[in-house]
């Protein structure tokens, strides 16, 4: 249900509002639009006649019930899109494309620091590297633990990159939170609804990626679940789905992206690395999710992809990134949007 109050209602009658809403032990999420307060209400049960005796407070304008099952991460109740602010001018979600890149694993601190230093200078404002590994394998590489993330904090201290890792149990959301600027939820993860309301409880930005065979609505309620904790900063990450085709790792769901902008006020990234699995489809995919409208491109990087310890065939050389990025601004200009560039790198 939304509340949405006069635009010359006073605080004193928000707040009672607010108020009567928490006494029936439902959640009041405050929304501040163009001059204009709407309180999103969530929770069960929803008595039946609430409508009405929201209606008649005094400064309430109108009181809409929402049928849809997601609410938070719909418009009805969050009418401007979000933009996730990560400190020192660093954003996702607003005029321009976010790229975000960096190894599959940290699998060492040089190749970590280096390949950080590579993707910043070719455009990038947030550095990726997984120190908890999912791997469809429990002999393969399974990433570093909290070393990694000690790495990951030193390349930002080095660049000034922000960092994004996955967290993948919630015993270790605290852990992560200490160093990560950006939690990512991987699609193997993104329906542990355990996890998901312990990073909406962390109250730091979270990445939902697509589960495998994940519905959007589906991924929706999921995003919901996290925002449901209080989290406001949530984006979505299509990074392909199981299809009968095996051309591919995946199969890239672009329409993915404006379908969920027609339903959501989050930010959408794509992947192309994991939805392609092969290095000579990345360029094409980013190219399509970013003239689809994606508000950001994940990327894996890796100084010897072809000694990668995981990943290695999707993933780019520093030589080939630096050539993807120039043609990701492109197709963000030729629809209006720019790329947001690091401070210190020449236009
Ligand atoms: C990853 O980002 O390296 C990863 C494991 O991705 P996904 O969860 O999309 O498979
Ligand atoms: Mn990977």
């Amino acid at each position: 249900m939304i509340i949405v109050m006069k635009s010359d209602s006073t605080q004193e009658k928000l707040d009672a509002v607010v108020d009567r809403v928490k006494s029936f032990n439902l959640q009041a999420h405050l929304i501040q639009g163009d001059g204009q307060t709407i309180i999103g209400v969530v929770g069960l049960p929803l008595p039946p006649s609430l409508d009405e005796m929201f209606g008649i407070m005094p400064g309430v304008q109108t009181v809409l019930r929402v049928s849809k099952k997601y609410k938070l991460v719909g418009w009805d109740f969050h009418p401007q899109k979000t933009v996730i602010d990560l400190g020192d001018g660093v954003t996702i979600g607003g005029d321009s494309v976010s790229v975000m890149a960096g190894p599959c694993s940290v699998e060492s601190e040089e190749q970590t620091i280096s390949t950080a230093h590579a993707v910043r200078a070719a455009g990038a404002t947030i550095l990726r590297g997984g120190a908890f590994k999912p791997r469809t394998s429990p002999y393969e590489f399974r990433g570093l633990g909290e070393r990694g993330l000690q790495i990951l904090a030193q390349a930002r201290a080095e660049t000034g990159l922000k960092i994004i890792t996955e967290v993948m149990t919630p015993s270790d959301v605290e852990k992560v939170a200490e160093y990560t600027d950006i939690f990512q939820i991987g699609a193997r993860n993104s329906q542990n609804y355990l996890l998901l309301e312990e990073v909406g409880k962390a109250m730091k930005p979270v990445m939902l990626k697509r589960g495998l065979s994940m519905l959007i609505e589906e991924w929706l309620l999921a995003a919901e679940y996290v925002m449901a904790q209080g989290n406001p900063d949530v984006m979505l990450c299509e990074r392909g789905i199981r299809t009968f085709e095996n051309a591919t790792r995946n199969t890239f769901d672009v329409s993915a992206v404006p379908v969920l902008q027609s339903m959501s006020h989050l930010p959408v990234i794509v992947d192309p690395s994991h939805a392609a699995g092969k290095r000579k489809f990345v360029d094409a995919l980013s190219l399509a999710g970013v003239a689809a409208g994606a508000d950001g491109v994940i990327v894996e990087v890796h100084p010897e992809p072809d000694q990668a310890m995981s990943d290695g065939a999707q993933s780019l050389n520093f030589d080939q990134f630096a050539k993807l990025t120039p043609k990701i601004k492109a197709v963000a200009e030729a629809i209006g949007r720019g790329l947001e560039i690091p401070d210190s790198v020449p236009a």
